[in-house]
């Protein structure tokens, strides 16, 4: 079933009527508000001479009219370019000329920066109605399914963002993909990170195509966050786990009555079993937590509910999903062999943008000729079909010839009761070349580096013990929840080669 994304909406929007659509901190808009709203940009950039083959870029925090901007940009056919408000300004300015987008979305809080970006016109979300003034609404059409549906700048965890681009096909096919996790026109979803993600794209997209409610937050905190999901009577959430971390330690999160979840999703960054054993234990409805790329290709999915066994894992692949393991020189392994993990889907990105070489890097040719999506990432499948992922290829460690994965000695950290966040990295070190560090924040100030370490070593192999534990008031993250090992490791690593 490949769904056509305007007509789509504008079926949902005569269905549902007055039902919310999407509801922020200021507005609740309506079905029937958001098609007219959607139609009327539709008209407003055809009137501009803005549709297919377009590029249109934003630079803006989560709220209503940002979905009905970013809904409206894509029903009109042309390309929508949600630019990340983490990067610096060189990389945004980089991002806006290699998109090539003329006209710019932006909010008050994002406005000086978006004045340095080279768009020829800015339009503030604020004044998303008096932009789109007297245009006449205009009908989506189904829109050519090699068309560009939006374009996602990578997080830039690993280096330099590469501008992944999504097609009208490798949106359909994960729309019908969504539809498996019970989030149809009667679902309420919390949206709480930001609409630059292909975390939340995935999300919200699906609200719209399925006729759900979105609930938007600008900004994600705990008790807010609890709060809304009272009141809305909030059916599914997607967060990452940074966040489910930060709900767990709240020490309100009991007070609220969150009986209305049917499920939560969590993807982009590990999901620890110690973290959904918390979850499921306090918050009714179960959570799917998912393995992907914003490059599409690998998708694997866990239900925690029917797999209790199986929560240090990130599940099985997705319907659709080919996925295999291949060593250093791309030879493909025997099944359940630890390897960089490569797949293909029916949803995959056509390449990078402007990025040929970059494409070739993360494109695996098996031996029957099909291309699959390099994932840099090290995992082994296991007897059952679940994928256990460990590091990151670049975040692996190489000590006096052995491979250590961080994964492994975070999992056993993250089991200290005075360990309330860790990331272990390499550093150098003159016997083995590298060497495991443990960076570990306390719970409390009578927590003891030296304890935790010799504790976490007695049950580690000898081969992968800690040279030490620091501590950390906190851990550098992505917007997104995503450790940043490569700032961490920086500092140790100044001077050597
Ligand atoms: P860049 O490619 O610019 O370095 P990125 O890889 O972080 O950034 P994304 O496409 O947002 O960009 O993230 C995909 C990566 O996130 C995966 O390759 C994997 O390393 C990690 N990831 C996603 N989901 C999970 C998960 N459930 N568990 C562990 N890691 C995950
Ligand atoms: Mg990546």
């Amino acid at each position: 079933e490949l769904l056509s994304f305007g007509p789509r909406m504008m079926e949902n929007a005569a269905r549902m009527g007055d039902k919310p659509c999407v509801i922020d901190e200021t507005t609740t808009v309506t079905w029937a508000e958001f098609g007219d709203k959607v139609a009327r940009v539709v008209g407003r950039l055809k009137a501009m001479g803005i549709g297919p083959g377009s590029m249109v870029a934003s630079l803006a925090e989560n709220s209503a009219a940002n979905v009905i901007m970013y809904a409206g940009v894509v029903a009109s056919g042309a390309c929508m370019v949600p630019l990340p408000f983490s990067a610096t300004e060189a990389a945004l300015v980089k991002m806006r000329s290699d998109c090539g987008a003329s006209l710019l979305f932006t909010t008050q809080m994002y406005r000086d920066t978006a004045d340095k970006l080279g768009a020829e016109q800015i339009v503030d979300l604020a004044e998303l109605d008096a932009w789109i003034g007297d245009a006449p609404a205009v009908e989506p059409e189904a829109v050519p399914l090699n068309d560009l549906f939006d374009m996602i700048y990578s997080s830039g965890t690993t280096g330099t963002p590469k501008g992944i681009v999504h097609d009208h096909l490798f949106r359909s096919r994960q729309f019908s993909r969504t539809s498996a996790y019970g989030l149809d026109e009667n679902g309420v979803l919390m949206m709480s990170t930001p609409l630059y993600s292909n975390t939340t794209l995935v999300a919200i997209l699906a609200c719209l195509v399925r006729g759900a409610t979105v609930v938007s937050m600008a900004k994600f905190k705990t008790v807010p966050f609890l709060e809304l999901s009272e009141k809305h009577r909030a059916t599914h959430a997607m967060l990452v786990p940074v966040q489910y971390m930060r709900l767990m330690d709240e020490p309100r999160f009991d007070e609220f009555d969150l009986s209305a979840y049917q499920c939560k999703m969590s993807t982009s960054a590990p999901l620890p079993g110690i973290v959904i054993e918390r979850c499921m234990a306090r918050w009714p409805g179960n959570i799917m937590e998912f393995y992907g790329m914003t490059e599409g290709g690998p998708a694997t999915v866990l239900d925690c509910a029917a797999h209790p066994d199986k929560w240090d894992t990130v599940g099985q692949p997705q319907p659709g999903a080919d996925m295999r393991v291949i060593d250093e020189d791309g030879n493909e392994l025997p099944y359940g062999s630890y390897g960089e993990v490569v797949g293909r889907s029916g949803s995959m990105m056509p390449g990078y943008h402007n990025n040929p070489d970059k494409t070739r890097e993360a494109t695996w040719v098996s031996p029957e000729g099909e291309h699959f999506v390099r994932t840099g990432d090290m995992g082994r499948f296991d007897e059952d079909g679940f994928l256990h992922l460990l590091d990151r290829k670049k975040d692996m460690i190489i000590s006096g010839g052995f491979n250590i994965y961080a994964a492994d000695l975070e999992a056993v950290l993250r089991k200290h009761p005075d360990v309330a966040d860790v990331a272990v990295i390499a550093i150098p070190s003159r016997d083995w070349g590298e060497t495991p560090l443990g960076l570990v924040v306390p719970r409390h100030t009578e927590a003891d580096a030296e304890a935790i370490r010799s504790w976490a070593n007695d049950q580690l192999g000898k081969t992968q013990r800690l040279s030490a534990v620091e501590f950390r008031d906190d851990l550098p993250r992505s917007e997104i929840g995503k450790i940043l090992k490569r700032e961490l490791r920086e500092p140790y690593w100044e001077g050597s080669a």
